[in-house]
């Protein structure tokens, strides 16, 4: 054979890896099969990479073992994840009633695609009880879509009661489950349908990488989530599953050590008079304690807080005199992040009232005394600047 035809197949790698705790990272378009009866033979043979190889196969088993799901599809991001699910279970007619506290894309997907479609899309305020959600759904309701705790104002949901009186009504139910990272919170052993959440943020916990998951029970819904995945062309890759499941090895730890120190920071920022409010559901008092106590196993480092009034000058100023919390959006990594939450409250149907400006605190792993003292001189500027 000619030099360009035995570069083609030089190195194709052995068939019989040795075993490593991880699993390989195997990258291909292309899966070569053993005969040509297995061309099309869709039932025995993977005949295309797209939907993913050794690594994402190990990714999705954890994941599924994690949720308790029959099955678990991957998606190229957390919000990929809320979207694909939502057009996998939804067609123009049906009505959709959406916690009004989630995520902001996720409402802006509801607002200017599902819309668009022909779906009907209904906000209804996340402090309902859960029979008062259900008198809201028509005939044409098909599903319910919850964020508990909502990731800046921290509302919850009891989602075993909305699933529970969803299903007398044939209506499904599907929650993002970034906050309980598919650890500290089941949303399948209480009955929820579809459980979403963004990889993104604790399960990879190193803030640099991409993906979300779908988890379901049902097989005709793993069935319909698969369908929704090949319908639009979605592809992870073998890299970031690879970085994934590496994530979830240690997510129990980091949870535990970042739940922890910020139910503590919580607590003491609580104490401070610059703070009106602290805003987390694990604190004994706070008004949807019962229900975490119920249904959590722990809390993650995301929790909200309300300054003394003060102006939007001085919030920046807080944020701006902070040294070791870093000012970004994101959250679930190893780093402790600060936000104001204010501005993006804007766009909600029941937008809820507090005292002074909300904030949000993410809670990494740096020394919990450093976390401290770095808010305490930030609040000394905060009280300097709001008089
Ligand atoms: C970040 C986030 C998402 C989206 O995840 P991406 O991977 O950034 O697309 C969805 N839901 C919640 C609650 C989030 O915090």
């Amino acid at each position: 054979m000619q030099e360009e035809t035995r570069l083609i197949h030089a190195g194709a790698g052995s068939q019989d890896l040795v075993r490593t705790v991880g699993p390989p990272i195997q990258k291909g378009s292309t899966v070569l099969l053993p005969c040509a009866a297995a061309l099309y033979d869709d039932d025995n043979y993977l005949t295309y990479g797209r939907g993913g190889l050794a690594a994402h196969e190990a990714l999705k088993d954890a994941l599924a073992e994690m949720e308790g799901a029959a099955g678990v599809r991957l998606y190229p991001s957390g919000l990929a994840a809320v979207t694909g699910a939502l057009l996998a279970l939804l067609q123009a007619g049906d009505d959709v009633l959406v916690a009004d506290n989630v995520y902001k894309p996720t409402r802006r997907f509801c607002d200017n695609v599902l819309k668009r479609y022909g779906v009907g899309v209904r906000y209804f305020d996340p402090r309902l009880p859960p029979q008062a959600v259900l008198d809201q759904a028509v005939p044409a309701t098909r599903l319910i879509v919850m964020e508990s705790p909502g990731s800046l104002t921290f509302e919850m949901q009891d989602l075993a009661a909305v699933a529970a009186l969803a299903k007398g009504r044939g209506v499904l139910t599907l929650t993002d489950n970034t906050w309980g990272a598919g650890y500290l919170f089941k949303p399948l052993e209480h009955g929820v349908d579809i459980s979403v959440q963004a990889l993104t943020k604790y399960v990879g916990g190193h803030s640099d990488v991409f993906m979300g998951s779908a988890a379901a029970r049902d097989p005709a819904l793993v069935q319909k989530l698969d369908d929704g995945v090949l319908n639009l062309g979605w592809a992870v890759s073998a890299e970031d599953a690879y970085q994934m499941l590496r994530g979830l090895r240690t997510l129990p730890a980091r949870l535990k050590l970042q739940g922890e120190a910020a139910l503590r920071i919580a607590a003491w920022l609580a104490e401070q008079p610059e703070v009106a409010e602290v805003i987390h559901p694990a604190l004994p008092g706070a008004p949807d304690h019962e229900l975490w106590k119920r249904d959590y196993s722990g809390a993650c480092g995301l929790f909200g807080f309300v300054l003394r009034p003060g102006s939007m000058a001085a919030v920046d100023a807080f944020l701006d005199a902070l040294r070791v919390f870093g000012l970004g959006f994101s959250w679930g990594g190893f780093e402790s992040l600060a936000i104001g939450s204010d501005p993006q409250l804007g766009k909600r149907s029941f937008v809820p009232t507090y005292a002074g400006p909300l904030m949000r605190l993410h809670i990494g792993l740096e020394a919990e005394a450093d976390l401290i003292a770095d808010l305490r001189q930030a609040l000394d500027v905060y009280a300097e600047r709001a008089g």
